[in-house]
């Protein structure tokens, strides 16, 4: 595939709930607080002075802003210590409470730091109470029958005024004639940290006790906060020492970060300031990102009420789309969301959607979109380009169905393409005639292959199974009669009964019994003349170790016989494609298998019996299960090594112009397409090639690598491409490197 470097771009940044950049002026009165203004508010002398006035200055600004009233204005190093400071006074206060049976309640959607810092400081503080998460609707708004019920028990209630995931907003009124119809003592705090700038605040009028807010949510840098005191709610000083902000907030004060919030709350403050946009004009960005998001993927789902959510937060799902494949395409295009929240972005699932009641599919594939409310339209409009941009690309790798406006349909198919869900694999191989069979399909990925199947008009000719799978559902039924493909004339496992083997161009399928991890286990022989190029053989090798023969129908013996059965068959090339991928392989040849398998090599060798082997595999099952999930389908034994090179960006430049190097994308054919990051490499290489893990299978049986070439592997982050590296490794190749930090540090 040739590839054409496109103009660099500056990335449209639409992340602005995980921070912001930091506004122009306030960067440039942040360095006049580090050049001019870099007094110690405490010094007597006019330097210190003028910082101890800008500090009041910011005070009172931030005052006026969220409307204080005789409330107080802390300055914090961000919302996670308010979040303490607010928590620790409460409970200290509440240690004199009399009640039976105290809880602590916290909204279920609200920001990790608080229920984490209501739980740890509830045992620190030995307080022992009921820590308890408010139920939300459908909406994510909070249940106030809840909040009543349990308001009379409560110490402390702590709820958020915008949620960071879906940008919803809380009806803080109700919330209030909740608590307080029931209990007029219990502290409580309002997180208002995505808030700010967005929402209208007149703390003056409420009963909150605490409200944390975070500067780098809002255009100021990170490690500034601050937190509002309501006028006589409990407060103990969380860090003591020189007795700086009236003793409640010990430590030389960071004036920077302050002259950041007094610049940003004067800009807030000023009618005739236009640097932030209006309600209306935000609600305008929002609409139009929704049409753009809406044209490009067509099915789409919104997880909130726009009506019920600041306009900033565009919080959704693509049908049949995972997280990943978006983020990365978009990311691709130069557009930078997050998946779900981007402080939980270790979780593959959003717990603020699963407590609003979405799906699993929603939860674990959320996209969030978020833009600050200084955005200019130019930008929107740049994003709303770019993400229409992305269209044609989706159309032409079958990962939407298209409206057929885009005829030049990639033959991306041909070949052998892995599917991958959960550790689970299914092949789809297409011959050049684009007849087609499909092994072990996933239920989960059906819609996926039809779609495929039906762009790129493949003839599929079976639909196949290696052995009833006892660990997840197969989608062979359900697939066959959705291609409508006779199943009266096939086996259970869907081979067409009366055919010895099945034509594919070129090729040839056959079919060899292979039983041992379980008693109906075949293999299928991807044959071109005598020679085996693919064999694909169910649980009965997988990549690093052997099948499991713990399940029903297991028989270590009958492995053994199969395992020399195919050895016969197969070629030192034959690329072994099995029906789980646990170590993420992604392509391994039998020589590599059995140098990966010490058993495996000493059975086919013939330095070992059957027997023994028989001994040995269940000594090494038993302690493999030891070590792993008994439930897996096999992983005996493996011996892979995890090594691999690694060049820096500047490294591969030189190598690459020093030395006949083929660079390889290993991103998936949507993000090779739609890349708009500069990548210096890319720009640079002579020979681009594009393959993806999913098929470096396909690029071993086609030959289109080989083993004493110069390889620069690349993808995103370096993390696919250092997968792809160690395969390739292991697979022989001698001067294969991994390009460090991907696109993103080149
Ligand atoms: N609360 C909410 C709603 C947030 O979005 C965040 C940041 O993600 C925090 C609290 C923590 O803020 P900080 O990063 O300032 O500690």
């Amino acid at each position: 595939m040739s590839f054409e470097p496109k103009r660099k771009e500056e990335p449209v940044y639409l992340d602005a709930n995980a921070t912001t950049p930091v506004l122009p002026a306030i960067v440039d009165v942040v360095t006049h607080a580090m050049k001019v203004c870099y007094g110690n508010p405490s010094s007597a002398h006019i330097t210190g002075v003028q910082a101890k006035h800008l500090l009041e200055q910011a005070r009172a600004r931030a005052k006026q802003l969220v409307q204080a009233g005789k409330g107080d204005i802390l300055f914090t190093s961000g919302a996670t210590e308010g979040i303490q400071t607010a928590i620790v006074s409460a409970l200290l206060d509440a240690r004199k409470h009399t009640l039976q049976k105290p809880v602590l309640l916290y909204g279920a959607t609200e920001h990790k730091a608080v229920p984490n810092t209501l739980k740890h400081w509830n045992s620190v503080l030995e307080i022992h109470a009921e820590v308890l998460a408010i139920p939300v609707d459908k909406n994510g708004l909070l249940d106030l029958r809840f909040i009543e019920d349990n308001a009379v028990n409560a110490l402390v209630i702590c709820t958020m005024a915008v949620n960071n995931e879906t940008g919803v907003i809380q009806d803080l009124r109700a919330i209030e004639n909740a608590i307080r119809s029931r209990n007029t003592q219990c502290a409580w705090m309002v997180d208002c940290v995505q808030a700010m700038g967005k929402v209208n605040l007149a703390l003056y009028k409420t009963t909150i006790d605490y409200a944390p807010f975070s500067g780098h949510k809002l255009y100021a840098p990170k490690g500034i906060g601050m937190l509002y005191i309501r006028e006589g709610a409990p407060y103990t000083p969380f860090i003591a020492g020189g007795g700086q902000e009236s003793g409640m907030r010990s430590g030389t004060e960071n004036l920077p970060g302050i002259a950041s919030l007094n610049e940003l709350c004067r800009l807030l403050l000023d009618e005739n300031d236009t640097t932030f946009r209006s309600h209306e004009e935000l609600n305008e960005f929002r609409n139009q990102l929704k049409d753009a998001i809406e044209d490009t993927f067509e099915e789409v789902t919104f997880h909130h009420e726009f009506k019920l959510s600041v306009p900033t937060t565009l919080n959704f799902s693509v049908n049949n789309l995972t997280s990943k494949e978006v983020i990365d395409l978009f990311d691709a295009a130069g557009i930078r969301v997050s998946g779900g929240s981007a402080c939980s972005s270790g979780s593959n699932r959003s717990f603020v959607l699963d407590a609003m009641g979405r799906t699993n599919w929603e939860s674990e594939n959320a996209i969030r979109l978020s833009f600050g409310p200084a955005d200019t339209r130019a930008q929107i409009e740049t994003a709303c380009q770019r993400i229409r941009s992305l269209k044609p690309i989706l159309a032409q790798n079958c990962l939407i169905v298209s409206d057929s406006q885009y005829p030049n349909q990639e033959a991306c198919a041909v070949g052998l393409t892995q599917f991958r869900h959960q550790g689970a694999c299914s092949w789809l191989y297409v011959a050049s005639d684009r007849s087609a069979v499909i092994i072990d399909p996933i239920v989960e990925l059906l819609p996926r292959m039809e779609r495929l199947i039906e762009k790129q008009k493949l003839n599929v000719q079976a639909v196949l199974d290696t052995h009833a799978h006892q660990d997840r559902e197969s989608g062979r039924v359900l697939f066959a009669q959705n291609l409508q493909l006779a199943h009266d004339d096939t086996d259970e496992l869907g081979w067409p009964k009366k055919l010895e083997s099945l034509r594919l161009a070129e090729n040839r399928l056959e079919k060899l019994a292979t039983p041992g991890h379980s008693k109906d286990s075949v293999s299928y022989l991807l044959c071109n003349d005598e020679r085996v190029s693919t064999c694909f053989c169910g649980d009965m090798v997988l990549p690093h170790g052997l099948g499991a023969t713990n399940k029903l129908g297991g028989d270590t013996v009958a492995l053994g016989k199969s395992l020399l059965a195919l050895n016969e068959r197969l070629l030192e090339s034959t690329v072994i494609c099995s029906a789980h991928d646990y170590k993420q392989c992604f392509a391994i040849t039998w020589a590599v298998q059995k140098q990966q398998i010490p058993l495996l090599a000493a059975l086919v060798n013939q330095d070992i019996t059957l027997d023994d082997f028989v001994e040995q595999h269940a000594l090494q099952s038993e302690c493999e299960h030891r070590l792993h999930d008994a439930k897996l389908c096999g992983f005996v034994n493996a011996q892979a090594s995890e090594q691999f090179d690694e060049l820096s960006s500047s490294d591969a430049v030189k190598w690459i112009k020093t030395t006949t190097v083929t660079v390889i994308d290993i991103r998936e054919p949507y993000e090779h397409s739609a890349q708009c990051t500069p990548c210096q490499i890319l720009e640079q290489a002579t020979t681009v090639l594009n393959i993806p893990l999913t098929r470096m299978a396909d690029a071993l049986i086609s030959e289109r690598v080989d083993k004493d070439g110069n390889y620069l592997l690349l993808c995103r982050t370096g993390n696919r491409s250092r997968q792809a590296t160690v395969t390739l490794k292991n697979l022989g190749f001698k001067h294969v490197f991994n390009l460090k930090g991907g696109v993103a540090l080149s």
